[in-house]
């Protein structure tokens, strides 16, 4: 059976701006459905790291956080700390970026909690049993909230292919250990032959894995690495890369998995929105330009149904007539014939294996009915 997964562009008028546009798509999509009356409710989204600027304007949250309370819930805004150097690895960093971002209460009407707490320690194991991960570790504050309500900024990403729902709350949600564990089968090797020694993967490894070989290239400690990927998104020359897209795969299943014990049988609903597709996370201090025009915002309770719709709107657009990473290594003739633009932005990973591992342990269906509204 299929799931419904509401939709909606970008066209506006003065009296129906993208922020109404999102309130009527929210309620139409069904979140008045779910009992919020006195309860905690998380909305699991991404602050973006400082210097990047395709992460999602905190506009977004204010609406949901304003339309949750008008149901009489308590909403926060949460996300997880990181794995990897950056400004939001500790709390006090993580809501200092929040704040920078445009992330404070004034703007958004809710207070941003980091959900793993000080050193992204706090976390409860909740039992699974999954085929990859038996009681993956979910930050506190998302596994104690009532409900979970996911804003996902959809783009690519280095390791996964595809981001959206499935990524924010799955990754998002773990705690370190639990990224750990999610990243554990995904340690990247240097291909010395492409390799130019520039050292930009040893400054940005937190894990101090990366050094410089007698020859100035790079090596990897495989006992120090976590698999972060820092080093495979820093290297510009493709030197740094994923050891096998099997590796990729399991951390896709991972992810899955994380986001089927984040939501634990808990009220959940889902939104994203595909806007400045970046070909890489929120998560780097930069963002290169988008692949396609923006698109519009979906929303669904079925947050695999919605990551599949999402996925398919961006293939089905045109890339952008400039230059991009698609552009850079594809003609615009091979991007329109793919039909498949996350996995000719990312050919190391396979985007698909994250929804249909979702799918078979019935966390929603890939089957959707796309209703635009
Ligand atoms: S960033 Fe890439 S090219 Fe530079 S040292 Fe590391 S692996 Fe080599
Ligand atoms: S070597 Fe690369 S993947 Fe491993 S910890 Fe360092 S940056 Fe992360």
């Amino acid at each position: 059976m299929s799931s419904k997964v509401f939709f909606t562009n970008f066209r506006t008028t003065p009296e129906n701006n993208q922020l109404d546009k999102l309130e009527n798509l929210v309620r139409t999509a069904g979140i008045e459905s779910i009992d919020f009356k006195d309860k905690y409710v998380a909305i699991k989204l991404h602050v973006g790291e400082l210097g990047n600027m395709a992460y999602l304007r905190p506009n977004y949250a204010a609406t949901l956080v304003r339309v949750i309370r008008s149901l009489g819930g308590k909403p926060f805004l949460t996300d997880a700390n990181t794995l990897y150097s950056g400004h939001r690895s500790n709390a006090p960093d993580h809501m200092d970026t929040a704040n920078c971002n445009g992330y404070s209460p004034m703007s958004t009407g809710a207070q941003f909690i980091v959900a793993d707490g000080l050193k992204g320690l706090d976390f409860e194991a909740i039992p699974l049993n999954g085929q990859f991960c038996k009681a993956p570790k979910i930050s506190s504050a998302i596994a104690q909230a009532d409900i979970l309500v996911s804003l996902s900024h959809v783009k690519g990403h280095e390791m996964t292919g595809f981001g959206g729902a499935l990524k924010n709350i799955g990754m998002g949600s773990g705690s370190v250990a639990g990224k750990k564990e999610m990243h554990s089968n995904c340690n990247p090797i240097v291909d010395d032959d492409s390799c130019r020694g520039c050292g930009c993967c040893i400054a940005a490894c937190s894990h101090g894995a990366i050094s410089a070989g007698p020859d100035g290239k790079a090596v990897i400690d495989a006992g120090k690495c976590v698999g972060c990927g820092q080093c495979i998104a820093t290297c510009q020359f493709g030197a740094a890369r994923a050891d096998g897209n099997e590796r990729l795969d399991i951390m896709n299943c991972k992810i899955a998995e994380y986001a089927k014990a984040t939501i634990n049988g808990k009220p959940n609903f889902h939104v994203c929105i595909i806007t400045d597709v970046s070909p890489e996370c929120d998560c780097w201090n930069y963002n290169d330009v988008p692949i396609v025009p923006n698109i519009g915002m979906a929303a669904s309770s079925d947050p695999v149904a919605l990551d599949c719709a999402c996925a398919d709107l961006v293939n089905a657009a045109p890339v952008m007539d400039t230059s991009n990473s698609l552009t850079d290594s594809h003609s615009h003739e091979e991007c329109a014939d793919s039909h498949d633009h996350w996995t000719l932005l990312h050919p190391d990973t396979d985007w698909r294996s994250g929804v249909e591992h979702a799918e078979k342990i019935g966390l929603g269906t890939r089957d959707y009915e796309l209703i635009s509204i």
